[in-house]
């Protein structure tokens, strides 16, 4: 989630329609009160990897469930390892339509208490904030989506399309249960996942613009590996100096840049961030996305770390290691280049790239496991792109929504490597770099908790009606 909203995060442009929350006040509000109560006992619930917390919390979110209505045999707690998912039927009345997948994860980032203000795992509420390990990421969202759920069954709402909570256990980490999850469910319509895109406010609390997070570029790790013979250190062979030659690979790969790319959904992104701001860049995006073959603006754009990689495929060197001993001629000397893949980019054709840049055969490139994922672009269907922005329009009129591709991966990377388009719609509204997501002293503004009930509940029924 942390990288979702790095395109847009330079915005600062006022939306002058702001408009205070119009929530159905007496659902939303009836709801509140069991919407906190779970909230609470899933902030206190230590979902972090070793402590095998997960499959615990399944468990009291399927009771929960049970108790709105919900059948047994609508609800599976999965066993991965030593986490779990959690999948939840809700039955559409069309069996020829294709179920709608809902994407969120149980565990969190693990978290310190030592080195925190306040408790991580308990949920404080303070200056219209709520702190917490995952209150950002993401357990106010599994909690509203399942709060939906109960509202749904005990209204007897019958949809006509399927609905099915896939929801992991260990997204933060191996993300086992994804794998498990997208395996057993991708004969599905399209994937709706809590845990990418969202609003972004400015620093003074006005909204700027809400992203549907469309595509992810694809995470790898390539290992760079020099041999020599060694020897003592009295007799150097600079030739053969394994050292030396990881260097001199390391710096074609420094000078080597991949080219030029773009989509719909980086065009309409690159644009709609333009339009926002001001000065060089945001001029460079305008002109790139009018024109994605204008040289000047994607040099311009190129030599900004924030957006280089929403034009190209970038590699980066992460880790360096080397030589045996102070006094004798190294080895072997290996260093890790971090790659984020553009869509649609083959893993192969990146690593047949980086051969011919280093241009040194004698320097062994080799992907590292786990191997990567390559996940395409989702189309941006008008379904979904009208339902999310109607929504989000009933509250704050006329706000722009914008596709967006994300440098990070969650849970839709298995899904879409598995044919399902997948949109990434976070109902909640924050500044940028302001919720600490995995980081100290996360935290959410509070007002997005009845937001988020309202969204998912208007959302889901356009979509499955
Ligand atoms: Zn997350």
């Amino acid at each position: 989630m942390p990288f979702a909203r790095l395109l847009i995060a330079a915005c600062l442009v006022l939306i002058t329609a702001w408009m205070p929350p119009a929530h159905s006040e007496t659902t939303t509000q009836r709801a509140m009160p069991e919407t906190m109560a779970m909230l609470r006992y899933a902030i206190a619930t230590q979902t972090v990897e070793g402590k095998d917390q997960v499959p615990a919390f399944a468990q009291y979110l399927a009771g929960k469930l049970e108790s709105a209505g919900f059948a047994k045999s609508d609800i599976e707690i999965i066993p991965v390892e030593h986490t779990a998912a959690l999948v939840v039927h809700y039955r559409g009345s069309d069996k020829n339509l294709k179920p709608i997948l809902l994407s969120a994860h149980m565990d969190v980032v693990a978290a310190n208490p030592a080195d925190w203000q306040r408790d991580p795992f308990k949920l404080i509420e303070e200056n219209g904030y709520l702190y917490g390990r995952g209150v950002a990421d993401m357990k106010t969202n599994v909690i509203a989506i399942i709060e939906t759920m109960m509202r749904f069954k005990r209204e007897h709402y019958v949809p006509k399309r399927s609905m099915i909570l896939v929801f992991s256990g260990d997204e933060e980490t191996d993300m086992a249960s994804t794998r498990e999850l997208a395996k057993r469910y991708h004969d599905a319509e399209f994937l709706l996942n809590a845990d990418a895109g969202g609003g972004t406010l400015s620093a003074q609390g006005k909204p700027v613009v809400y992203e549907i997070q469309a595509a992810e570029k694809t995470y790898a790790d390539f290992k760079l590996t020099v041999t020599s013979a060694g020897g003592h250190s009295s007799e150097p062979d600079v030739p053969k100096n394994a050292i030396y030659r990881l260097a001199r690979a390391l710096d074609r790969v420094a000078a080597y840049q991949f080219p030029v790319q773009h989509s719909e959904i980086t065009l309409a992104s690159l644009k709609a961030t333009g339009e926002h701001n001001t000065g060089p860049i945001a001029q460079a995006m305008r002109a790139f996305a009018a024109n994605p073959n204008d040289a000047k603006a994607a040099a311009v754009l190129s030599a900004d770390p924030a957006y280089v990689g929403q034009i190209r495929t970038t590699c980066v060197a992460t880790m360096l290691d080397g030589g045996h001993a102070l006094n004798a001629l190294p080895q072997r000397a290996d260093a890790n280049v971090n790659c984020r893949i553009f869509p649609g980019t083959h893993i192969a054709s990146i690593q047949a790239t980086l051969t011919k840049a280093i241009d040194d055969p004698s320097v062994k490139i080799t992907v590292r496991p786990p191997p990567p994922v390559e996940s395409p672009a989702s189309p941006l269907r008008k379904d979904v792109v009208d339902a999310v922005s109607a929504v989000v329009h009933q509250r704050y009129p006329g706000l722009d929504i914008v596709p967006g591709m994300s440098a990070g991966a969650s849970d839709s990377m298995y899904f879409r490597n598995a044919g399902v388009p997948s949109y990434g719609v976070d109902p909640t509204f924050s500044k940028p770099n302001d919720t600490f997501a995995h980081g100290l002293n996360e935290k959410l503004l509070a007002s997005n908790v009845p937001w988020a009930l309202d969204f998912w509940q208007a959302l889901l029924t356009k979509l499955s009606q």
